[in-house]
């Protein structure tokens, strides 16, 4: 199975207008289907879908998605991205993070019955927390601070987990779950305060790389074409339990910032700040399920995908 295999019709993407959303619209317009995408901007951007706004077969529906959405025509399915999903846009807003998980994801789950269409929902690694078990399995149930600053993050998507598979029992909907762990590439804004624009952006200016806690933390980054068809591959599967998308080379924040610093040929130093209240320690998925299940398995090595990622930094300057 390959995303070429998916079926092609009409495919609502809420949060459309962000980062994975903005990768998805695109991969769906290359495979010949139509797009509708809801978004109210809320960490997305116009520019993102600029180029699809003259297209036939996409539409843009500027709404939140926290009030019901009525849509006329057929769906073939539907992708439920919409979420803020960087720590500095959650802390920002957590009540639009956890409202966009709640209400939100009710709503959508909803239209996805109406429909009778299947649904994919985008949850995350941030479901387990700062994990005990390494790397995380599906099994693991996590290790979350409900009230802590990124409670607003984990409790939405932990909550979104819940209704999907909620759907699914009640009304047989063909739902699907995937945990999405820290992915990066090209349309990241500038500004969300993620370690991959961060330090790209800093190491571009010659400034110092602000690393936080002595960078001992660990993260494994997916490039987003790989998650987009990893995303294309779950929605076709009849599988309605979570699934890790994610890649599986860990690295520590500090070789990381090394790693940019050489890549950029940058005069930059490191720097050492604070590091954020329940940062977690370790960050690796096990995607031994999506490799069975899908055949999937990213291949975008690190080098490689930070070099595109950097040059479309480059381009924004
Ligand atoms: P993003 O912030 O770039 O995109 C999210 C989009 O959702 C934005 O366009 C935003 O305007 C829209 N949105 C938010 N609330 C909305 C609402 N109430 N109504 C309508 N639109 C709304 O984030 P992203 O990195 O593209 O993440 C996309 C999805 O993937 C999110 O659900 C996120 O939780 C999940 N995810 C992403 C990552 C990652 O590393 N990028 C990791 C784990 C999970
Ligand atoms: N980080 C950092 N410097 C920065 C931004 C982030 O050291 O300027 C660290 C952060 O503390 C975390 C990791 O990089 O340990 C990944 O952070 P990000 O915000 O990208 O996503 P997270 O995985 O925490 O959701």
């Amino acid at each position: 199975m390959t995303s070429s295999n998916l079926a092609k019709g009409r495919y609502l993407v809420t949060g459309g207008a962000g980062f994975v959303g903005s990768h998805l619209c695109q991969r769906l317009l290359d495979l010949g289907c139509e797009v509708v995408v809801v978004d109210n901007f809320i960490t997305g951007r116009k520019t993102n879908i600029q180029p699809f706004l003259g297209n036939s077969k996409f539409t843009l529906i500027e709404k939140d998605i926290i009030e019901p959405l009525e849509l006329s025509g057929g769906l073939a399915g539907i992708f439920h991205m919409a979420s803020p999903a960087s720590p500095v846009d959650y802390m920002k807003f957590p009540i639009e993070t956890l409202r966009v998980g709640a209400m939100g994801s009710d709503n959508i789950l909803n239209l996805a019955l109406q429909k009778k269409c299947p649904i994919l929902v985008a949850s995350t690694s941030e479901i387990y927390g700062d994990p005990l078990e390494h790397p995380q399995k599906e099994s693991y149930w996590g290790n979350v601070h409900t009230i802590g600053p990124r409670g607003c993050y984990d409790e939405s998507k932990r909550y979104l987990e819940a209704i999907t598979m909620a759907y699914h029992r009640v009304y047989n909907l063909p739902t699907r779950i995937i945990r999405i762990f820290n992915t990066y590439g090209p349309r990241m804004r500038t500004d969300d305060g993620r370690v991959v624009p961060n330090f790209c952006m800093q190491a571009l200016a010659n400034k110092d790389l602000t690393v936080y806690g002595e960078g001992k933390q660990t993260r494994s980054f997916c490039y987003v074409n790989d998650l987009v068809e990893g995303i294309l591959r779950v929605i076709q599967c009849d599988h309605s339990e979570p699934i890790n998308l994610g890649n599986p080379t860990e690295t520590s924040i500090l070789e990381f910032a090394k790693r940019i610093i050489t890549m950029a040929k940058s005069s930059s130093k490191i720097v050492y700040r604070a590091l954020p209240e329940d940062d977690p320690k370790t960050r690796c998925p096990d995607i031994s399920k999506a490799k069975s299940l899908l055949g999937w398995n990213p291949g975008m090595d690190l080098e490689t995908g930070l070099r595109h990622t950097f040059d479309y930094f480059k381009s924004t300057l």
